[in-house]
This record gives C-alpha cells, structure tokens and sequence, in this order.
C-alpha cells in the first residue's frame, strides 16, 4: 500500500479502520445542480463545488486521490476545458487528496498558508493516533493566503476567508457572493457530529465563532455546500449551531463541577441531539470525549 493510501481523510476514519477501503472503493459522483453555474459533487470524502463559465472551471476540494477518475468524468460532462483553480477547505486527505492529480492537468492549487504547511510535513492525528507522513510537492498548494483571497471569474466574486482553528488551523470558508452560495469546508458537517482535529489547531470554540462568522455573513436565500452531507440552508447552519453551544455549554459545566471523562460519558450530556446528529460517522460516546478532551487541550494552553 502507498503512502498516498495511508492519507486517508478523516470524515471515514473511522469506518475506514473497521472496513478498510482500497482504490476499488471509489464512489460515483452525485451531482446536484446548485445555481446554473454552480454544481455540488458528493461521492466518497469531501464535497466538492463547482463553478463554471466562460471564464474556466473553478473547483473547491477534490475528495480522495482515488476519486479523481470520477470527478473528473463528472466535470467533463461539464466542461471540455481543464480546471483553472482547486480551492483547498483545509489540508485532510478526503478534500486535499485529488491535488496532485489536479495540477498534473494544470490546476492551480489555492489554499491558506497551514494547509500547505501541513501537507508538505509529516502529521499525527492524535485523538485517532494516525500518521499521515507529508503529502507529495506535486500536491501542495502554489497559491497560499493568510486571511482571504478574492476570485472574479464567471461574473461571480468569490470570496475565500480563514476561519481560526475550527475543525484545524487552515479551514477556508468559500463565499460565493453573486450566486448567494457558501462552500463551509469540514467544520459544517450536516447533520453528523463534526471531528474537530485538535492536533492541528482546531477546537470547539472556534469552530462555534467559524459558524457565527458565517451567519453574519448570509440570509434565507443562501445555499450552503456543507464539508459533508446534504445541501442545505441558513436553517441547517443555525441548528448546527444549537448543537454545537448545547453540547459545549453541557459538557464544560461538568468539566468546571469536577467529573471525569467517565463521568460525563455516563450522563450523556449530548442526549438531546443524539438521535439527528450522532448516527453516522462519531457517536454520542466519541463526540463527548473529543469535547472533553478539546476543553482540557484548551484550558491546558
Ligand atoms: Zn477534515
């Protein structure tokens, strides 16, 4: 097995470990039509955005390495031209793992600063203790940015901005502002508790200020690609958000009264939103200890 297949995305982790996925794993593409010029692909890793136009084809994540074949069957169908820009969310496999496949065909990568970082160094995920060594220089990102960058292509204004240390430390937020759609990266994940990757800077409460961020910024009409999961609306956002206070807020007042990991497991601080948001990829028991230990990394520093 390559190096490539170890860097297998965080979202399937999990799983991956109890059913472990080989390159003839690969998922057909689902594409949704967001606007006219805007699609969404959904298959196996990250959602990805498409936008298209006369100006070139924009792409925001590229899911796993061995999804490039079917990505890139599905833009075809498109478009005959190549992709001009791959936006990067953040620099986890199920989103970065078509970089380098991308800028073999001329894809010019764009991504904040610490995801360039993180891919071009070796990694350790430490709440799942996984390895990801450092990703190829093929597939870094040429184009890096601190706070935002701003894209005017196919009539659209596409605004990309940092969000600080939400699901990791390089999450970017796409604002795409004519079309009225906004591309989350992982920290939105739809109804699934979302893993928040400590080791690489992410923690609750950013993640919490990253969503907040982002319903300043939107209205009824805007159309959110989450980093997983469904299509959805400043709805789905706004009840992410519950989830996310209410099980932050249950989980530090019984940190702050002095019980234990066990303690709080036992209590099931997150009951009220188990049966929409713990069903897929963290459950109820792990989703609480990551809490837990993302609060006593926090107050730690
Ligand atoms: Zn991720």
């Amino acid at each position: 097995m390559t190096s490539t297949f170890f860097r297998l995305c965080i979202p399937l982790l999990v799983a991956m470990w109890l059913t472990p996925v080989f390159a003839a794993d690969v998922v057909p593409i689902e594409t949704v039509a967001v606007t006219s010029k805007l699609s969404m692909l959904s298959g196996r890793g990250g959602n990805v955005a498409v936008l298209n136009g006369d100006d070139g084809v924009i792409i925001v994540d590229a899911q796993y390495a061995s999804q490039y074949e079917v990505i890139a069957q599905a833009l075809a169908q498109m478009s005959a031209e190549p992709v001009k820009f791959l936006l990067n969310t953040h620099w986890h496999d199920d989103h970065s793992g078509g970089n380098e496949r991308m800028q073999s065909t001329g894809a010019v990568i764009v991504a904040h600063e610490n995801v360039r970082k993180r891919l071009s160094t070796d990694q350790f995920i430490e709440f799942f203790k996984a390895e990801r060594p450092a990703a190829p220089t093929t597939a870094w990102p040429v184009v890096t940015f601190q706070k935002d960058v701003t894209f005017h292509l196919n009539g659209e204004e596409i605004h990309v901005f940092h969000v600080r240390n939400a699901h990791t430390d390089g999450d970017a937020v796409v604002h795409f502002k004519n079309a009225n759609v906004v591309h989350t990266g992982y920290f939105f994940f739809h109804r699934r508790y979302p893993f928040i990757d400590s080791s690489s800077g992410g923690s609750i409460t950013g993640m919490i200020a990253a969503v907040e961020n982002i319903l300043a910024r939107i209205d009824g009409d805007t159309k959110i690609i989450p980093g997983h999961g469904a299509l959805t609306d400043k709805r789905g956002l706004e009840a992410y958000l519950a989830m996310l206070t209410g099980a932050h807020n249950a989980i530090a007042t019984m940190m702050v009264a002095g019980n234990n990991v066990e303690q709080i497991v036992a209590a099931q601080p997150t009951a009220a939103y188990d049966a929409v948001w713990g069903n897929s990829f963290l459950n109820p028991e792990t989703f609480v200890r990551l809490i837990v230990d993302n609060i006593t990394r926090a107050t730690l520093e």
